[in-house]
């Protein structure tokens, strides 16, 4: 029997923590601003779109880009009045559908298969949820639809800022035949290069192979670009393997060398996504092991990891220096963090986090 065909809206704000800026100070509309640290050593969080056009990008360090852009403005960044937006934000979509999966404060997927509002429309359920998020906040979102998960990741940045795309079942596989390999989320750089050696660039090449050849060539990415470019990520996707970790990790556009830049970096961006995202799974499993990754510029990666059971910011620190003094001073292109998850019931404590 054919499985329904599944309606999956991808939402994302546009250049969110920008925007809340813009929002709440109106002196900082017509500038180009950046969100960050202020010191030389930080790294900018996000930009609105006028400093995008000087060439300013997230993840970017605060001198280069105040190099591409000498009026720059950086402000702080002000997490707490994030995380309420972004708390409104998800209120606002569960009154459309109770499958909603945050990939970040800013970014969701929304399974609005069983959704009655607009007929069933994902196309009009899409923009009254743009439009409602508007209203109410004062902010612009992007779109988009597809009945692929992945698929809607790609078209939501098809029609940004403030715009949706929308790829209908009968689309997708002319889709992927012309889709650049590099857009599928997973294959960064150094994967896409790889491919391209092998002539791999578009949707389409990796259907001209057959599975096994692709396997034996790419091992787990192989089979997972098979699915993906077949359509077929049901098994990405639905498969209720249980997770061992949650993570997140970002490739910086300028590797950095300073520790404290580095130390800012996970303390202000990536510990407040890892908690976000690690919410949902902490209401049933505990905390088993906290961990960070450094990939050097070299490419050389290593893995540190502590045995515990609390959320800890100063194990954090502690891992990224131990970390850190395995690559003697070379560069980092990119850092992340993660927590193990264990087998049994969340301790108390976790529970406060949580709530917190
Ligand atoms: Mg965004």
């Amino acid at each position: 029997m054919m499985t329904p065909q599944r309606k999956i809206i991808h939402v994302d704000m546009d250049a969110f923590y920008a925007s809340v800026e813009m929002r709440d100070f109106p002196e900082y509309r017509d500038i180009p601003i950046a969100v960050g640290g202020n010191g030389p050593r930080s790294v900018l969080c996000t930009c609105n779109y006028l400093a995008r056009e000087y060439g300013v990008r997230s993840a970017m360090p605060a001198s280069r880009a105040k190099v591409l852009c000498p009026n720059l403005k950086i402000v702080r960044g002000r997490m707490s009045v994030y995380q309420e937006v972004s708390a409104k934000i998800r209120e606002i979509f569960s009154r459309y559908t109770k499958i909603i999966e945050p990939l970040s404060l800013d970014e969701a997927y929304l399974d609005v298969t069983g959704c009655l509002l607009f007929n069933g429309s994902a196309t009009l359920i899409a923009e009254d949820i743009r439009a409602t998020i508007f209203k109410e906040l004062q902010l612009t979102a992007s779109a988009g639809i597809a009945p692929i998960k992945y698929l809607a990741k790609i078209a939501s940045d098809l029609n940004k800022p403030d715009g949706q795309y929308v790829i209908t079942p009968n689309q997708v596989s002319s889709f992927i035949d012309s889709m650049p390999l590099s857009k599928i989320p997973g294959v960064g750089k150094v994967t896409y290069k790889k491919l391209q050696d092998s002539g791999l660039a578009f949707g389409r090449d990796i259907k001209a192979l057959d599975e096994v050849s692709l396997i034996r060539q790419f091992g787990k990415l192989g089979r997972s670009l098979w699915y993906k470019c077949h359509g077929d990520d049901n098994r990405a996707i639905v498969t209720q393997r249980i997770r061992k970790s949650v993570g997140v990790e970002r490739t910086f556009a300028d590797d950095i060398a300073n520790i404290e830049e580095l130390a800012a970096y996970m303390k202000q961006q990536l510990i407040p996504e890892l908690k976000l995202r690690a919410k949902k799974y902490l209401s049933t499993r505990e905390i088993s092991k906290l961990g960070i990754k450094v990939k050097f510029k070299d490419f050389h990666q290593t893995t540190k990891e502590f045995k515990y059971h609390q959320f800890d910011e100063g194990i954090f620190n502690t891992l990224l220096e131990e970390g850190l003094a395995r690559g003697e001073g070379k560069a980092v292109r990119l850092l992340g963090v993660h927590i193990g998850l264990g087998e049994s019931a969340p301790t108390h404590q976790q529970f406060e986090f949580i709530l917190e």
